[in-house]
């Protein structure tokens, strides 16, 4: 998960990264009462930046100076509802603004390729990454830190040095990446970047800016994470997928798609969007995952999530069965039929279903005698998907054809 600057800027605050104050607006209003109270901070100066996940602000306009409360309000109208490569402002943080005198870049992530973590670090901050390691590599030095060593004293010492940090502020920034080091270890990041740190005009070294990419995978070790998700630019329909705990990303298609195992989903997901080609171009509506186990409440809440989506036409349910049997998974099916039939979400689109692997014989005998209305069964995946593109190009409004 990446944050926004300002939630970076707290978790920086909160392990002791030099810092200004910041505070966030959602309106010209809200800027303008947070400008009041950080203009005297700001040397009678506030910076109003838009909060947006993607680097560039500045050169894109939403990173402004104001020098009035009243100014603060109309850039911050500026500045909110505008679109920065495709992300809209619907939030801008107000600091004090700094009286920069010079700018550096820092940054440390996880080094897949070499299997370590790596600090980037270099005396020219300020452009973006990408530009200064085209335009002037040998200014960005790349420092390996051993994942149980971390940056201590000696490579915080050599961090500096290799970035080509003046002497005299090379402690006051040795002890700044200790610090950041402290939020990716203590925050589970796989990034935190710095672009820029700067010196002031009274000698102080501050983290202006902040990108922190948050490890996913180490969510459940931070339940106050949970809080920093944006909840408001997440799909409804993912939402509600993930609080019954299934594993489902919206696409643009028509053809729902529910598979059990991710390598199995993504290959129907091909399949199918192949198979659309001749059918007016229909396109898989989703990704669902459903996991073993396959149970009927399981397979409910899938059909549930994927019958709420508008664009659905019809639905193809590809199961390989392995350790839980088609036999079981055939089951689940019937029966989520059922739950569904009690819910008041009946199934309204064409179902196709296709069992192979364990017991597939007795999973398709099962589904047969249930004889459930507009489900049919294909059984091979290529033939399965054919038939769903088929059935939902053939399905009335909206027409695919004008996607
Ligand atoms: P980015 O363009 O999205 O990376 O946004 P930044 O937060 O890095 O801001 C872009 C640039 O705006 C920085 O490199 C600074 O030159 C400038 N800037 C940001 N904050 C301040 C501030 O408080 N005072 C001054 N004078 N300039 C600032
Ligand atoms: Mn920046």
């Amino acid at each position: 998960m990446d944050l926004f600057e300002y939630q970076a800027r707290d978790l920086f605050e909160k392990h002791g990264v030099p810092v200004l104050g910041g505070a966030v607006a959602e309106t010209p209003r809200e800027a303008r009462a947070a400008a009041e109270r950080l203009l005297p901070q700001g040397g009678g100066r506030v910076v109003i930046k838009a909060q947006v996940k993607t680097g560039g602000r500045g050169k894109a306009g939403g990173v402004k100076l104001a020098s009035s409360a009243e100014e603060a309000e109309e850039v911050a109208g500026q500045i909110l509802g505008m679109d920065i490569k495709g992300h809209t402002v619907h939030r801008v943080m107000i600091a004090p603004a700094a009286a920069i005198e010079e700018e550096y870049y820092f940054s440390v992530l996880l080094d897949r390729a070499n299997r370590t973590y790596l600090a980037m670090a270099s005396r020219e901050g300020g452009m973006e990454i990408e530009q200064l390691a085209v335009e002037k590599p040998q200014a960005l030095a790349r420092i390996a830190v051993d994942a149980l060593e971390g940056i201590d004293e000696a490579k915080a010492r050599e961090i500096t040095e290799q970035g080509g940090f003046p002497a005299e502020v090379a402690d006051q920034v040795q002890a700044a990446v200790q610090k950041l080091w402290e939020v990716f270890v203590g925050e589970d990041a796989t990034l935190v970047e710095v672009n820029p740190l700067v010196t002031t005009a009274d000698g102080r070294v501050v983290a202006l800016d902040g990108k922190v990419t948050l490890d996913g995978n180490a969510a459940y070790r931070h339940p106050e994470h949970a809080a920093l998700e944006d909840t408001a630019a997440t799909d409804p329909l993912e939402a509600k997928a993930k609080a019954k705990g299934l594993n489902y990303v919206k696409l643009d298609g028509e053809v729902g798609i529910i598979g059990n195992g991710a390598g199995l989903v993504m290959s129907t997901l091909d399949v199918v969007a192949y198979a659309g080609e001749a059918h007016g171009g229909v396109r898989p509506a989703n990704f669902l995952d459903i996991g073993g186990g396959a149970s009927a409440e399981v397979m409910a809440n899938g059909l549930e999530i994927i019958l709420g989506d508008p664009s659905v036409r019809s639905v193809f349910v590809n199961v390989f069965g392995g350790i839980t049997a088609c036999d079981a998974v055939a089951n689940g099916i019937v029966q989520a039929f059922g739950l569904l039939r009690e819910r008041g979400d009946e199934i309204s689109h064409p179902l196709v279903v296709r069992l192979d692997g364990n017991n597939a014989q007795e999973g398709r005998r099962i589904l047969t005698e249930a004889d459930l209305p507009l489900l049919e069964q294909v059984d091979t995946m290529d033939g399965a998907a054919e038939r769903a593109a088929e059935l939902a190009a053939a399905s009335a409004a909206p027409p695919v054809a004008a996607k």
